[in-house]
């Protein structure tokens, strides 16, 4: 069982408790970030603070901690969770704020609020060698989330719906369309490659600006990929020569099949095989402390 932090004290997680009052109980009223940290150093962390930021402030919470308190306290919970049998030492952080509790449930909020924060840490999972031998499927299903999917909300129930319908689909993720553009999967954001460019949506409400999408586009940047953020429709996903998904803990995964049909030759493609290489080497100087 992992420490976990609740309220200002480590313990062990079967004694964490929070009151059924909580408003992240009633209401899905709060925000999280997830955050990997590679040989116990944060990965991308001002990114991951700059975003909670963002998210908290689209939910009109006051940020709790200060900078330096969230990364000491990050930063003593890995330490309490490092497995010493680990050679790597790679953990993913879950951290979540909500509005706290309030002894009336009422949707406005209470006039005087005491944040619940929360986190924990657990290995992250060595990924399945069969995803970069023979990729993922996906299928694309409508977007039935609210406006607001910049915010990192802990309200996810939209998402968790698509995901279990593209789960019993036989699929990795479910890639969500709106109003004829391809905007994100319900957990990780999307691109592709027309053409030799790798393509991705540009930032907006509906989507998640994802960590590790920003991180792919920088590393384009750096190793003469050529790129571009614009909108994608469902005939650009479907004529596609490479599919990738991104996320924090999944990195990128090559997309195989979509909806039932193959992407490209139905293998993970040169592209994804490249950008995997120069993520991998990103994550090694992070290791070694050249990097964040
Ligand atoms: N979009 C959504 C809806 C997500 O939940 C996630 C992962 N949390 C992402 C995109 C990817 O974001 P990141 O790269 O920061 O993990």
């Amino acid at each position: 069982m992992p420490s976990v932090y609740l309220n200002g004290t480590f313990l062990p997680q079967e004694e964490a408790c929070v009151p059924v009052t909580d408003r992240g109980f009633l209401f899905g009223d709060g925000v999280y970030e997830v955050i990997p940290a590679y040989g116990g150093r944060l990965f991308r962390w001002p990114h991951h603070l700059q975003r909670l930021q963002n998210s908290l402030d689209g939910i009109r919470l006051p940020n709790p901690l200060g900078s330096s308190e969230w990364e000491n306290m990050l930063n003593e919970l890995l330490l309490r969770n490092r497995d010493e049998s680990s050679a790597t030492n790679d953990q993913a952080v879950y951290l979540q704020v909500t509005r706290g509790s309030a002894a009336r449930r009422d949707h406005c909020f209470p006039e005087t609020t005491v944040p619940t924060i929360y986190a924990t840490s657990n290995p992250i999972p060595v990924p399945d060698p069969a995803i970069a031998e023979h990729g993922v499927a996906v299928v694309t299903l409508e977007d039935i989330r609210w406006q607001r999917c910049d915010i990192k909300a802990i309200t996810l129930l939209a998402n968790v719906l698509l995901r279990q319908q593209a789960a019993e689909q036989g699929a990795a993720e479910a890639i969500l369309v709106r109003d004829g553009k391809v905007i994100e999967g319900s957990s990780s954001n999307i691109f592709v490659i027309d053409d030799d460019t790798l393509l991705t949506p540009p930032k907006s409400a509906q989507m998640l600006p994802g960590i590790t999408r920003d991180l792919v586009l920088e590393l384009a940047e750096r190793h003469g990929v050529r790129h571009r953020e614009t909108d994608i429709t469902p005939d650009i996903l479907a004529q596609a020569g490479e599919i990738w998904i991104t996320s924090s803990t999944r990195e990128i995964v090559p997309v195989t099949r979509l909806d039932s049909r193959n992407v490209g030759k139905g293998r993970p493609g040169p592209m994804w095989k490249a950008m995997s290489a120069h993520y991998r080497d990103y994550k090694a100087a992070v290791r070694a402390g050249e990097a964040d």
